[in-house]
């Protein structure tokens, strides 16, 4: 695992994880994985095979059957476009329940793994990557904000949405997240923890690359 060059970039919804890790990609001529949209698209299969999301045993056998070719900016599950299912409603709705099944972990985590080693490593950002995926990453960054930054930058993605019932939405996933008892959302030892409630992307970018120095 030494040998990969993985940049681990994990913290709770609406830290900047996604645009940071895009930016930190960039910079560095590395591939990036989503790793929120593998648990997306798990739990977006599983409600369109009509799965119920809570059926542990029926949503691991989804997530080790499921055909899922993510790009940068597309999400195909089982050869059907899925990029903006699984940013909806129902799919968020579902996410946290599917991503607390032990069977769906294991097989995400070892897809994680196993994109990385094909590439000899990349930018991931996800809940788990510097603490359970590669704990040995070359590098691993927690990134936090205040509640009402993190609500108002996913209210703002997601096209003007409401801004209370998003960070709602926020505190119902980050306690889920942080309270599961199959790897839940924490700062991974040895990760330094960058707050981006005053920074900008390219700000925070550049103090995740200037950490590699
Ligand atoms: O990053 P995003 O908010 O899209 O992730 C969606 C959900 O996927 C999170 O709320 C969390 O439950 C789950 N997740 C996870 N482990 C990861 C990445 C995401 O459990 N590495």
């Amino acid at each position: 695992m030494s040998e990969l060059r993985v940049i681990a970039i994990d913290g709770p919804a609406g830290s900047g994880k996604s645009t940071v890790a895009r930016a930190v990609a960039d910079r560095l001529g590395l591939d990036y994985l989503d790793t929120g949209a593998m648990y997306r698209a798990v739990a977006c299969a599983a409600l369109r095979r009509g799965v119920d999301p809570g059926d542990v045993d029926a949503v691991a056998e989804v997530a080790r059957s499921i055909d899922l070719d993510l790009t940068r900016d597309a999400c195909v599950v089982d050869g059907v476009d899925a990029t903006t299912d699984i940013r909806g409603p129902e799919v968020t709705g579902a996410v946290s329940v599917v991503a607390a099944n032990p069977g769906v972990r294991v097989e995400m985590v070892a897809r994680q793994r196993a994109w990385a080693t094909e590439r000899g490593g990349g930018v991931m950002e996800g809940r788990d990557i510097g603490s359970v995926v590669f704990p040995d990453a070359e590098l691993k960054v927690y990134l936090t904000a205040s509640a009402e930054v993190r609500a108002r930058r996913r209210a703002g993605e997601a096209g003007g949405l409401d801004v209370v019932s998003v960070g709602a939405d926020i505190d119902r996933r980050d306690a889920a997240d942080s309270g599961r008892e199959t790897s839940p959302l924490v700062e991974a030892p040895g990760a330094v923890v960058l707050d981006t409630s005053e920074l900008g992307v390219d700000e925070v970018a550049d103090r995740v690359v200037g950490l590699l120095e």
